[in-house]
């Protein structure tokens, strides 16, 4: 039967997605679009099925005759084990030139790498055994001592036809770990790594490599003979699960179907043991899958993922199910509110969810794998959203990559797919010049990895996560009048536009390349900013005007390259439109910086993620004897962690000036006096002499009495009232005529301290009466917001230009600080 390598071409859309109903061997990803009425999608397609589509109304291009192709190749493939022996590994250049390698020959050049450099590589052997029985192994390379690494997988040949992906895995590592030996430059063509960088990798960077994940399938697509009518088993995609368990007659599943993300969606798989893209009975049902499961649950430095097929030319990040958009989290894979409405690319129904920060660095490593490329012969590969034309659910990148959306205790993985080479199997003399582009791709994300740029959360951050100390008034972060490159926070000025200056820091080894900085507004209405849902603006192209008070995008910047250990400034204008009114806006600058890189893990919150940035630019103007309310939330509706307390403290005001907070929750007072007696009194005094300059202290210079009035419970009908006389030299306090103090103590003082209970306009508060911090103990949960606030009392005595300035830290159980907000006042008249 001929088999062939055909081009089929559609009118439309609509008429190209049709094809699915034919069940043909299709190269989905590879589909283009050529021109506005002109849709393409390779594939491989006998005389038979050519005559259908054809009769459909589909044109079919015929690229090549396949069992010819099929013919010549299968006599690449070596005859004997050419790795039998640790020797054989030490000269592998030449002896791989012979041609591809079999399944047999991927482990025993594994197991030899491990022999020959014990120190360097450990043998990872996979505990699922494949449908015949196969042992496959993966191995992990490293050098030095460093325990604070990011781990890199690469698999090759999950799709048994697509042989190279192997060979590719075995030269790059067999030429990285000789070029470290031999403290050597790795050269692929054009490309080269010097040996510090080669250095760099190993020492820092976990590298897992499993280069056969399908060995079963390529056993099978090696030695069947196109010659005697084989040519289809030849060009086997899938494994070999004889799927008698499914009352099946047709073996194999698609091992890039099987695994666990949007598994049961249907989304460009099928049910049908007999189709080329067969999901399997459920997802992981297959060894093979679970192979490379097991990897990233063992592993879980494992931050980067690279899955190697051919072919097309395509460097390909996620997702694949549906087009990325970055502003509705809500519409994501995990939400079941959406099945049924995914996998249509092109509408608007549905989009999957990619915060800015990960799609950025998504596409900034693919175009450093590119470029790399490029650079080795000038072959240029695509780099392109995985969904194409055709959306996939079940494949291996898009689980690698929904990991830490399902479980948040995952890393983050950015997960990609390279489609190297235009046909399948090309030519083993081609396909050496592929090793070597792809090669060069590996080794630049491997090197790529090593930057790490960071926005500092104050001034002694070095960009470690999580930092400690307050993380709100990031010194990375200001604004000025004026473009005029001053390094110095200015107040902003409303009615023109100012600028916001961010500083990017490169604390990593390797240069960092295409930086986008974006800088947003946020409403501060709490201590504790939780990423993506409060970076994601309402304008989300930037400009325009503000709405209500929340999220919006100030501006973004590009910084191509930042260099090791370096810093750079950018600017963004700040148009008047976007600049907040006084009343109403409590206003933040948030900041994020892509891409993401260096072995920390990236939390949501701006102390756990170094890309992350934040400054409170939140100033109150006030009068003397006005009362200024500060309103914030205290938790996040998004956040994972339960807060431990909140601590109140004076940054920069005086006694004289009352700072109250207002819990509001009548269920928090309770806890921290679960008796509370409300008993509002008045004290009046005199005479009073020699009074405190500041205005709260008093000293009695004579005996005096002070009527106090009876609480109504125990006033009778006359005017009585509770007599104290005191004796001369008595220390009385005055406060703000506003202020009544509870009469019952605080009964649980491990909950709180530093504050008393007062009321103030019939509330109660609790007021920070010394200058020392206040701390209470907050009980609010994961996921769960308290609106609270901050009242402060302005004295009469309190001068024109004064400016006052109050902190609020939310700590965590084990008392880091999770959430923060910086008060300032200023006094106006
Ligand atoms: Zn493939």
């Amino acid at each position: 039967m001929t088999v062939s390598s055909v081009h089929i071409i559609a009118t439309s859309l609509e008429e190209l997605r049709a094809l699915d109903k034919y069940e043909l061997d299709l190269k989905h990803r590879a589909a283009r679009q050529l021109a506005v009425d002109r849709f393409m999608v390779p594939g491989m397609l006998t005389d038979e099925q050519i005559r259908e589509i054809e009769a459909a109304g589909y044109t079919v291009e015929v690229i090549s005759d396949l069992s010819q192709v099929a013919a010549e190749r299968v006599k690449e493939v070596s005859l004997v084990n050419r790795f039998v022996e640790a020797r054989g590994i030490t000269e592998f250049e030449e002896r791989a030139v012979l041609g591809y390698m079999t399944a047999d020959e991927v482990e025993s050049a594994l197991i030899n790498l491990h022999t020959l450099h014990p120190d360097l590589v450990t043998l990872i052997e996979l505990p699922n055994r494949s449908w015949e029985n196969r042992i496959s192994r993966a191995v992990r390379v490293r050098a030095g001592t460093n325990t604070d690494r990011v781990g890199v997988l690469f698999t090759g040949s999950m799709h048994a036809r697509e042989w190279g992906g192997s060979d590719i895995c075995i030269t790059f590592l067999v030429n990285l770990i000789n070029a470290y030996r031999a403290n050597n430059v790795l050269t692929y063509g054009g490309k080269s790594f010097s040996a510090t960088q080669v250095r760099t990798v190993l020492e820092n960077v976990d590298l897992f490599v499993f280069p056969d994940v399908n060995p079963d399938g390529k056993k099978y697509s090696q030695t069947h003979d196109p010659s005697s009518g084989q040519s289809q088993s030849f060009w086997w995609r899938k494994n070999r699960n004889p799927n008698t368990a499914v009352g099946s007659s047709t073996l194999g599943v698609d091992l890039n179907r099987n695994f666990d993300f949007l598994w049961s969606s249907g989304i460009g798989t099928s049910s049908s043991p007999s189709s080329y893209t067969y999901k399997g009975a459920s997802a992981f049902s297959e060894p093979e899958a679970r192979n490379v499961r097991y990897l990233f649950e063992t592993y879980p430095s494992i931050g980067y993922y690279v899955d190697i097929h051919s072919f097309s030319g395509l460097i390909l990040y996620s997702w694949g199910d549906d087009n990325n958009q970055n502003t509705e989290p809500g519409q994501n894979f995990f939400n079941p509110a959406h099945n049924g409405k995914r996998g249509i690319p092109g509408d608007t129904l549905y989009r999957e969810f990619i915060p800015t920060l990960d799609e950025n660095t998504a596409v900034s490593l693919a175009n450093r794998m590119s470029d790399a490329l490029t650079a080795v012969r000038g072959q240029s590969y695509t780099v392109q959203q995985a969904v194409g034309l055709y959306p996939t659910s079940a494949t291996s990148d898009d689980y690698a990559f929904s990991r830490h959306i399902v479980n948040g205790l995952s890393r983050n993985v950015y997960a990609y797919t390279i489609e190297f080479g235009q046909e399948f199997v090309p030519p083993f003399s081609e396909m050496s010049n592929i090793i070597k582009d792809v090669c060069a791709a590996m080794s630049e994300l491997c090197w790529a990895i090593n930057s790490d740029a960071y926005v500092r959360d104050n001034p002694t951050d070095t960009g470690a996560v999580p930092s400690s100390g307050p993380f709100w008034n990031s010194p990375d972060v200001w604004v000025r009048n004026a473009e005029d490159g001053g390094t110095t926070h200015q107040d902003t000025v409303r009615g023109r536009d100012n600028f916001v200056y961010v500083r990017v820091n490169n604390r990593g080894q390797a240069e960092a390349r295409d930086l986008r900085v974006r800088t947003y507004l946020a409403n501060f209405a709490g201590t504790q900013f939780s990423y993506p849902n409060d970076w994601i603006p309402r304008n989300p192209a930037g400009g325009g005007s503000l709405g209500s008070p929340g999220t919006y995008l100030i501006g973004q910047a590009q910084i191509p390259t930042l260099a090791a250990g370096s810093s750079q400034i950018v600017s963004m204008r700040w148009v008047s439109s976007l600049i907040p009114p006084a009343l109403n806006w409590h206003p933040c600058l948030l900041v994020e910086v892509s891409p993401n890189g260096g072995p920390l893990i990236a939390g949501n919150n701006v102390w756990d993620n170094n890309n992350l940035g934040q400054k409170n630019i939140t100033i109150i103007n006030a009068r003397r004897g006005e009362i200024v309310e500060f309103p914030f939330v205290v938790g996040s509706t998004f956040s994972l962690i339960s807060s431990g307390d909140l601590v109140l403290k004076r940054i920069r005001a005086p006694r004289a000036v009352g700072i109250f907070l207002d819990v509001k929750d009548p269920a928090i007072l309770g806890t921290l006096r679960p008796s509370l007696t409300v008993v509002p009194s008045t004290v009046s005094v005199q005479p009073v002499a020699e009074v405190h300059p500041i205005g709260t202290v008093a000293t009695l210079l004579q005996p005096t009495s002070v009527a106090i009035p009876l609480p109504a419970p125990w006033r009778g009908a006359s005017d009585e009232s509770l007599v104290l006389n005191l004796p001369a030299n008595t220390r009385i306090e005055i406060r703000n005529s506003q202020v009544e103090r509870m009469v019952a103590p605080f009964r649980r003082p491990s909950l709180i301290s530093g504050f008393e209970l007062v009321t103030l306009q019939d509330k109660p508060l609790l007021s920070l009466s010394s200058l020392k911090p206040g701390r209470i103990r907050l009980p609010i949960k994961a996921g769960e917001a308290k609106q609270m606030a901050l009242q402060v009392v302005i004295p009469k005595t309190a001068a024109v230009g004064d400016r006052y300035e109050f902190q609020a830290v939310q700590n965590d159980r084990s008392g880091h600080a999770v959430g923060g907000v910086v008060l300032e006042i200023r006094i106006v008249a």
